[in-house]
């Protein structure tokens, strides 16, 4: 597992912040408007912060065109300064792989717009909808599956639209949960959240609202008091976090997860396999240790999506179901998220599990049990 010595020194207590933010007051620094105006987005903003090798500094240069990059000074805050491997660094700096694009990669992997009734509604499921609220987000993360849209000034939700939005579920009643997503929702201030939720669970058929966030990870400070209180108005909220790599575990962070469960808010944390930041079995299991440690279950544990420019972020399938062995029996079975596949095309969800079966005999089949002794244990065939 990685592990910076940035990391471990790091005061996160306010005591001492890493330059250029030294001298920062707290007030500044715990106030999330301050750390949005100050998000680093250009390259000489970025080297007053971290050391960029060659190939990240071309990678500013050749990509940030084509999808901004965008970083609070807390999340900068978690970098390692000087080493490209430090993985909170690498989820949000360009990488020169993002130019290259495979002929089997896809813009909208998973045909969220082919499946759109109205304008910024997705509706694949029955029973349950995406309706993108927002395009903005904090921190863009280079793994983003919506890449073609997030981060795109031209293509945000406009309130016209998310008013379509909202009488499109209303006239369609098979829709009973309702995820907000983006962008971030919490970007959003909490007065328009405020009216956003009360207007969707005045619907008689919506039975329940998520907010799928990233703030907590790369901007906890926006998840305040005066949040969690428009939150508990509407609870229960069900909040899907993105936290992959333990490095993103603060106090900060752990504040924000306080805030949103104290309010009510169901928490589970849908983080994403990528490869040489999370995709090993320790860093996973630490990881989700602290999130049951903060109330959030461990929910959804993605294969990295077909998204274009993306592929040097993909793990093999088989690491996935090597992670999830190594982690079944040897932590709480609530410590292990789903693994799951959302499949291209509009497919859908696809869970996967390692297969435990050795071999069937009659009614005796005989499994391999989590420190891969072979058990054996008699079915029961209808007959019995
Ligand atoms: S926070 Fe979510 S929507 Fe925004 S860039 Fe990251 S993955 Fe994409």
């Amino acid at each position: 597992m990685w592990v910076s010595a940035a990391f471990t020194t790091r005061a996160s207590d306010g005591v001492t912040r890493p330059s250029p933010w030294r001298d920062v007051p707290d007030a500044k620094w715990f106030d999330w408007t301050w750390q949005q105006q100050n998000r680093l987005t250009r390259l000489h903003e970025v080297e007053t912060a971290l050391t960029l090798s060659t190939d990240e500094r071309d990678a500013f240069a050749s990509t940030s065109e084509r999808f901004r990059v965008s970083i609070t000074p807390y999340y900068a805050s978690l970098m390692d300064p000087v080493d490209p491997q430090c993985p909170v660094r690498q989820q949000a700096l360009p990488h020169p792989s993002e130019l290259v694009v495979h002929d089997f990669e896809l813009e909208d992997p998973l045909a969220e717009e082919a499946h759109m009734p109205v304008p910024g509604i997705t509706h694949r499921y029955p029973d349950r909808v995406l309706f993108y609220v927002i395009h903005h987000c904090p921190v863009y993360c280079r793994h983003c599956t919506r890449k073609r849209k997030v981060s795109d000034p031209t293509t945000a939700a406009a309130r016209a639209q998310v008013d379509e939005g909202i009488a499109y579920i209303a006239r369609t009643p098979s829709v009973r949960d309702v995820l907000l997503s983006g962008g971030d929702p919490l970007s959003l201030s909490d007065e328009r959240l405020d009216e956003i939720l009360g207007r969707l669970l005045a619907i008689d058929h919506v039975e329940l609202v998520r907010i799928g966030t990233r703030n907590p990870v790369t901007l906890p400070m926006r998840v305040t008091d005066a949040l969690g209180d428009v939150l508990r108005r509407h609870r229960p909220v069900y909040v899907h976090t993105h936290f992959n790599h333990p490095a993103e575990c603060t106090p900060e962070a752990a504040r924000a997860l306080a805030v949103l469960a104290d309010a009510g808010c169901v928490l589970g944390n849908q983080m994403v396999l990528l490869r040489g930041v999370n995709d090993d079995a320790e860093t996973v299991r630490t990881l989700n240790l602290w999130l049951l440690r903060h109330r959030c279950r461990p929910y959804y544990m993605f294969q990295c999506d077909m998204a274009q420019g993306i592929t040097h972020f993909r793990t093999p399938v088989q690491t996935g179901l090597d992670i999830l062995r190594a982690l079944r029996g040897w932590s709480s079975g609530m410590a292990v998220p789903h693994f799951v596949i959302d499949l291209p095309g509009g497919g859908g969800k696809i869970e996967l599990t390692p297969d435990r079966v050795l071999d069937r005999d009659g009614d005796w089949i005989t499994f391999q049990n989590f420190q891969g002794r072979p058990i054996r244990f008699r079915d029961v065939s209808g007959r019995d």
